[in-house]
């Protein structure tokens, strides 16, 4: 067990990814590495070794690690399924290896292609345009918390097998001087073939809602790389703790339902279509295990949790933040009561 650190090889400075040059960066002397380049200083890899585990219970009960730092001696506390990390003593950006190396080992990484300083603008312009938000929301010290996190993922592969019938109708009507007219055709249909699906992501990390994960989507894959631990320097990234097992119903499922619309969608020209049997099985499934840029602000707010989060790849922006009462009060009350006056003069004048 140990860390591997990045430590900046010409001054020592704590080097980290950046979203931007898509390089490792020395934040003090501006040194740039290629991810696949990088060899860590002579003493990175021996001098971190794990501490054992301490007796000390986090507040989720999840045991903590403590690590020796690599370049300072300091200790470096994890979780269980936090990876990636910085050391509170001298800012180096660690990695503990065995997180991220056999069974944990992901096989690919989109790497970060937003700032935290991307996070920050998006996060500014939607409190912005939403004036009800408690103004604890739009606080410097509140936005600071945004985190960078490489959110594990499966994806999986599979062929679904369709095979459906349906019942559709056509309806024609007219009239004659004596009668109206309607007959009804009804015809019987069938699809059947195989749609094949790749990479459908599902989030392996019990941290993260399941349904806020989603609504991220969707990640481009073509901007996935083999895995590399360089890319999570400066980040925070947690190692998987939901199974495949346990999450491939979640992707199957998305699946059999985006199969079972896209056949009904090739049957076209009646009035009416109603399936009267569907049969949908896997033929082949498999998986692969990656890493997913996130940006997270996690707040607690009297008694509530509010999350906002962003794509590290598009931007795209999701949110709950909490509706303030008297921010409406402060904004809404005078416009109603200004109108309220309004209405009362026009009517005094036509009365
Ligand atoms: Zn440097
Ligand atoms: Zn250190």
């Amino acid at each position: 067990m140990s860390l591997q650190e990045y430590e900046c090889p010409a001054c020592g400075g704590a080097m980290e990814f950046n979203p931007t040059t898509q390089k490792l960066k020395c934040l003090y002397c501006d040194s740039e590495f290629d991810v696949k380049d990088y060899v860590a200083n002579h003493n990175s890899n021996s001098a971190g070794t794990a501490a054992e585990n301490t007796s000390a219970y986090s507040e989720g009960s999840e045991p903590l690690f403590i690590y020796t730092c690599g370049s300072c001696g300091g200790e470096i506390i994890t979780t269980d399924s936090l990876g990636s990390t910085k050391c509170p003593f001298c800012s180096n950006n660690v990695v503990v290896k065995e997180k991220f190396t056999g069974e944990f080992k992901p096989d690919y990484v989109i790497p970060f292609s937003k700032t935290k300083e991307d996070a920050i603008e998006t996060y500014k312009s939607y409190v912005k345009a939403r004036k009800l938000i408690p103004p604890v929301f739009a606080e410097q010290n509140h936005i600071d918390e945004i985190k960078g996190i490489y959110v594990p993922f499966w994806l999986y592969d599979a062929t679904e097998h369709f095979n459906g019938e349906y019942e559709a109708t056509r309806h024609r009507t007219w009239s004659d001087s004596t009668y109206h007219y309607r007959e009804t055709k009804y015809y019987n249909l069938t699809r059947e073939g195989t749609e094949s699906f790749k990479y459908v992501p599902v989030d392996a990390s019990k941290e993260m809602p399941d349904d806020l994960m989603d609504s991220l989507e969707p990640f481009d894959r073509n901007a996935m790389v083999p895995f590399n631990m360089g890319y999570l320097a400066g980040f925070l990234a947690n190692k998987y703790n939901v199974s495949s097992e346990e999450s491939i119903s979640r992707a199957l499922s998305r699946m059999e339902l985006t199969t079972s619309a896209d056949f009904q969608q090739t049957i076209s020209g009646y009035d009416s279509i109603s399936p009267l049997h569907v049969d949908l099985h896997t033929v082949k499934a498999t998986n692969k295990y990656a890493l997913y840029p996130v940006y997270i602000l996690n707040t607690t707010w009297r008694g509530k949790n509010y999350l906002f989060a962003m794509n590290g790849q598009s931007g795209k922006f999701v949110g709950n933040l909490p509706f303030s009462l008297k921010q409406a009060l402060k904004y809404y009350i005078p416009f109603a009561l200004g109108f309220s006056l309004l209405a009362y003069i026009v009517l005094y004048f036509v009365l």
